[in-house]
């Protein structure tokens, strides 16, 4: 079970100015909010806090790799993430509507909780093709065995249609000849 209180920040005793957190995140992290997508991962997470007197601005700076499935051969690989947001932390008892970027908190209490911040921001930086890079002379890291094996589904599948409707298109012609 991970332990989430260390992504707890406590708000109380806080001093006006900057303050840097920093997080490296693992697999027990991702396993706590396993979405299916990262079930494991190696990610560095800078926080930079700043406390201004009505509002706290927090800039994310999020870098690792994420481990998921490749939709071409369903092997495992680890995906480069990297991603800076910010979000706005306000006081108030009521929740006014500001868009993403704002969380609401309200005057009593005492921590907030980032854990879901992170994981959202890493899970929003993998890109939406889940397929293998390719190495440096532009061979995809697929794994071969896997990629032979559809490539030969497809040779086996595609040339009996192709026969199958050149075939029919012979007769067609063959009865059009024989006509006349
Ligand atoms: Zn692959």
């Amino acid at each position: 079970m991970a332990n989430l209180k260390v992504y707890n920040i406590a708000l109380k005793g806080l001093a006006i100015g900057k303050h840097d957190f920093d997080y490296q995140i693992g697999k027990q992290f991702f396993e706590y909010f396993d979405g299916g997508i990262a079930g494991d991962g190696r990610v560095e997470v800078k926080l930079e806090l700043e406390k201004r007197s009505a509002l706290m601005v927090l800039w994310f700076h999020v870098k690792g790799t994420v481990n998921i499935q490749c939709d071409r051969c369903l092997d495992l690989f680890d995906q480069p993430v990297e991603s800076e947001s910010k979000v706005f932390v306000k006081y108030g008892e009521e929740k006014f509507e500001e868009g993403d970027d704002v969380i609401w908190v309200s005057p009593g209490e005492t921590h907030i909780s980032i854990a879901k911040l992170i994981y959202d921001f890493i899970i929003l930086s993998i890109p939406i093709k889940h397929v293998h890079p390719d190495d440096a002379h532009g061979k995809s890291l697929c794994n071969p065995e896997m990629l032979k094996r559809l490539n030969l589904l497809s040779v086996e599948v595609e040339p009996e249609e192709e026969s199958a409707e050149t075939d029919s298109r012979w007769d067609e012609l063959k009865k059009l000849l024989d006509n006349k």
